[in-house]
C-alpha cells in the first residue's frame, strides 16, 4: 500500500509555480493577483481562505482578501465582484462557498467573469471542460487529476466508481475520469443518495472517489484488495482530546480500508493539499492568459 502524499505533490506544483513567479517578475511582468471574497465567519471557511492566501504569499502571487459580514445584500455582493471583473490589476476570482441563505450561489458564479473563474465553476468553463476544451477546472478534481498524474496511476480501462455528484467535486471528476486524456479513459459510474447496492458497486471499482462528506463513510467490506482509494471528505469531527475540540475526518474510514488498498490518499495531507495547488495553478494560468 502506497500513500498518496498530497503534500509532497503539492510542495513540487507550488515550487514549480514559484519559479514561474519569479521569472515573471525578473522580466518586469505582474504577478499573478488573485482576489479571495469571504462572506461570515463560517470556521472552515476561514481556515480555507487563510490558506489560500498564505499560498499565494508564498508562491509571490499578489493576493486581495475582501471579507463581508453575514448580512450583507446579494447586490452588494455581485456589485463587488463586478468591480473585480473589471478590474485589470485582478487575474482570478474566487468567492468562498458556501454562502448565506439571501445570496444565490447560482448567481455569485455566473457573475464572476469566466476568464477570472480560477475555481471553475462557470457554466462557460464546466460546458468548456465537458467538451475537453481549454478551461479551468475545478480546484479539487483537477488536484486529483495531478496527483494521479504524478504517481503515474494507471487509469486506462480502469472502473472508477465516484461517490457523490455535487458541481464543484463528484460531477466534474467523473467526466475527467471518462474522457480521452492520459488521466482518464475510466468506466465511470456515478453514486449518490439514491443510488442502490453502493457497497457492491464500490466491491467492482478499481479506483473509488469519495465525495460525499460522511465521516468514515467507505469501510472495508466495500472495497476489493489492490483499489485505488481518493479520499475527498473533509469534516470537523467533535474530539475534545484535540487543542481545536475537533478532528477532521474524511469520507473512508483509513485503518481499515488503507490495507486493502494500493494507493490511498490521506486526511490531512491528501486531496485538501492538491486543491489549493491546483487552484495556484489556475491562477497562474490566468494571469499568463490575460497579459
Ligand atoms: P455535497 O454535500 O455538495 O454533495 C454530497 C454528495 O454526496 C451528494 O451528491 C449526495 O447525493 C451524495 N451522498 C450523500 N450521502 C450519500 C450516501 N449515503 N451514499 C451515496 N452518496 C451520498 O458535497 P461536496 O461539496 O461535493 O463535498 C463532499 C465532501 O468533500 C465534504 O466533506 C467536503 O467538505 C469535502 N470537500 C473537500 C475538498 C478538498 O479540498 N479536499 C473540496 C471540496 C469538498
Amino acid at each position: 500500500m502506497q500513500i498518496l502524499d498530497g503534500k509532497l505533490v503539492a510542495q513540487t506544483v507550488k515550487e514549480d509555480l514559484k519559479q514561474k513567479t519569479d521569472i515573471l517578475k525578473r522580466e518586469g511582468k505582474k504577478p499573478p493577483h488573485l482576489a479571495a471574497i469571504l462572506v461570515g465567519h463560517n470556521g472552515a471557511s476561514e481556515t480555507y481562505v487563510a490558506s489560500k492566501v498564505r499560498t499565494c504569499e508564498e508562491l509571490g502571487y499578489q493576493s486581495t482578501l475582501i471579507r463581508f459580514e453575514t448580512e450583507v445584500t446579494e447586490d452588494e455582493l455581485l456589485q463587488k465582484i463586478r468591480e473585480l471583473n473589471q478590474d485589470d490589476g485582478v487575474d482570478g476570482i474566487l468567492v468562498q462557498l458556501p454562502l448565506p441563505a439571501q445570496i444565490s450561489e447560482e448567481k455569485v458564479i455566473n457573475t464572476i467573469s469566466a476568464q477570472k473563474d480560477v475555481d471553475g465553476f462557470h457554466p462557460a468553463n464546466i460546458g468548456k471542460m465537458i467538451q475537453g476544451q481549454p478551461a479551468y477546472i475545478p480546484a479539487t478534481p483537477y488536484g486529483i487529476l495531478l496527483l494521479l498524474e504524478y504517481y503515474k496511476i494507471e487509469t486506462k480501462g480502469k472502473h472508477a466508481v465516484v461517490i457523490g455528484r455535487s458541481n464543484i467535486v463528484g460531477r466534474p471528476i467523473s467526466i475527467l475520469l471518462s474522457q480521452n486524456t492520459p488521466t482518464g479513459n475510466c468506466t465511470v459510474t456515478i453514486c449518490h443518495s439514491h443510488t442502490r447496492n453502493l457497497k457492491d458497486i464500490c466491491l467492482q471499482a478499481d479506483i473509488i472517489v469519495a465525495a460525499l462528506g460522511k465521516p468514515e463513510f467507505l469501510t472495508a467490506d466495500m472495497v476489493k484488495d489492490g483499489a485505488v482509494v481518493i479520499d475527498v471528505g473533509i469534516t470537523r469531527v467533535p474530539d475534545a482530546g484535540k487543542k481545536k475540540g475537533y478532528a477532521l475526518k474524511g469520507d473512508v474510514h483509513f485503518e481499515t480500508v488503507a490495507p486493502k488498498c494500493n494507493y490511498i490518499t490521506p486526511v490531512p495531507g491528501g486531496v485538501g493539499a492538491m486543491t489549493i495547488a491546483a487552484l495556484m495553478k489556475n491562477t497562474y494560468l490566468a494571469a499568463i492568459q490575460r497579459n
